[in-house]
């Protein structure tokens, strides 16, 4: 059996795809791919925070479950330390949970009304064995509330109607710090908080991934949040992985149509620039997974060719490190390609040393 290995990455998400069977009036079935071969490695060094980006409906979230283990992907894989989440003994899923940990969108949601917030951190501690006394536990949770800007007298003891929906969302903080994990993945976490506590949620995450390296997935459909976090961002569109790279790559040259989209969403804060014509945006049902075999964004693409609607297209290199897939980029190396003449030279130098060696 596999066992964990510390120096592979501490999650691999590996052409994971998630189809949805949709009932429908009549006898046909429907399927919808929520998420579409998607792939993306989270390492443990060094500590990044990775955009995941994109609009409503788009898999955001129903990848950020597979990764945590909370839904089971149709096909692919998910491996913890080179290992597939639906394999780990029970001691290896507590060693999982303890360094893969969530951060919810609403931030009321997950507390029950009738206990006091603080709870969330004691059940933490407790669970997994972090203090021996009251005094210790008292200590690590004032310790954790002050890591992340409140101060332990206005939350311990407090009921969540007495906090706001910043406060909240930054105890769940506070409780995944007491565990030190490895990554956070975070869904959509300031969505539902006020715009003036937005950024100080978001600081608090680059101080995490600066002061105690640890990476985040930052679930987002606010691209502004993206380019305030920086880092590697991947855009999501119908479920899958169509634009990946450095933000600063994707903002200055974004390559896909739907990542142009994105942008061109963005109001100016110019009084002299004013919206005088309407975005030319087509609003079309989420292709279905029998379309499989072309583009996604077809339907609504103002560059759309007879060969979109006929092939998926594959992942073109823009630049190095900058992926793009849309068929606009033919004329770039392909990223199958790259990898398999990258293999081939590895295995030809193999043979060499072997035979130098013999
Ligand atoms: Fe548009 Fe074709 Fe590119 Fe899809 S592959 S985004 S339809 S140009």
């Amino acid at each position: 059996m596999t066992e964990l290995k510390e120096n592979a990455p501490v999650l691999d998400v590996r052409n994971v795809s998630k189809i949805f069977n949709i009932p429908t009036p009549g006898f046909e079935r429907q399927y919808i791919a929520a998420v579409d071969q998607v792939s993306l490695i989270l390492q443990e060094k060094p500590a990044k925070i990775v955009s995941l980006v994109g609009e409503s409906g788009s898999g955001k979230t129903t990848l950020a479950r597979i990764m945590l283990g909370l839904t089971p992907p149709t096909r692919g894989e998910v491996l913890y330390k080179g290992k597939q989440v639906a394999e780990l003994n029970k001691e290896e899923w507590w060693d999982f949970r303890r360094n893969v940990q969530p951060i919810f969108q609403d931030p009321f949601g997950i507390y029950n009304p009738f206990y006091r917030v603080d709870r969330a951190l004691d059940i933490t501690i407790k669970n997994f064995g972090l203090a021996s006394s009251n005094d210790e536990i008292y200590a690590l949770k004032a310790e954790a509330l002050r890591a992340v800007d409140l101060r332990p007298d206005d939350v311990i003891g407090r009921y969540p109607h007495q906090l706001s929906g910043g406060q909240c969302q930054r105890v769940m903080l506070a409780r995944t710090l007491l565990l030190r994990p490895k990554i956070i993945v975070a869904d959509e976490p300031v969505s539902m908080i006020d715009v003036a506590v937005r950024m100080l949620f978001l600081n608090i995450l680059l101080d995490f991934r600066d002061k105690y390296d640890i990476s985040s997935l930052m679930i987002t459909h606010d691209l502004a949040t993206a380019y305030y976090m920086g880092g590697p961002m991947v855009v999501l569109c119908f479920g899958r992985a169509v634009e990946s790279g450095d933000i600063m790559q994707l903002l200055n040259n974004p390559a896909h149509p739907y990542t142009q989209q994105l942008l061109a969403a963005i109001p100016t804060p110019d009084p002299t620039q004013r919206w005088e014509t309407r975005a030319n945006v087509k609003i079309t049902d989420r292709p279905l997974t029998h379309e499989g075999k072309k583009c996604v964004y077809a339907a609504r693409c103002p560059y759309a060719m007879p060969i979109c609607s006929q092939q998926r297209p594959p992942d073109y290199i823009v630049e190095e490190g900058h992926y793009v897939a849309c068929f606009l980029h033919q004329d770039k190396p392909k990223v199958s390609e790259v990898m398999m003449s990258a293999k081939a030279t590895r295995r030809a130098e193999k043979v060499a040393r072997t035979h130098g060696e013999d």
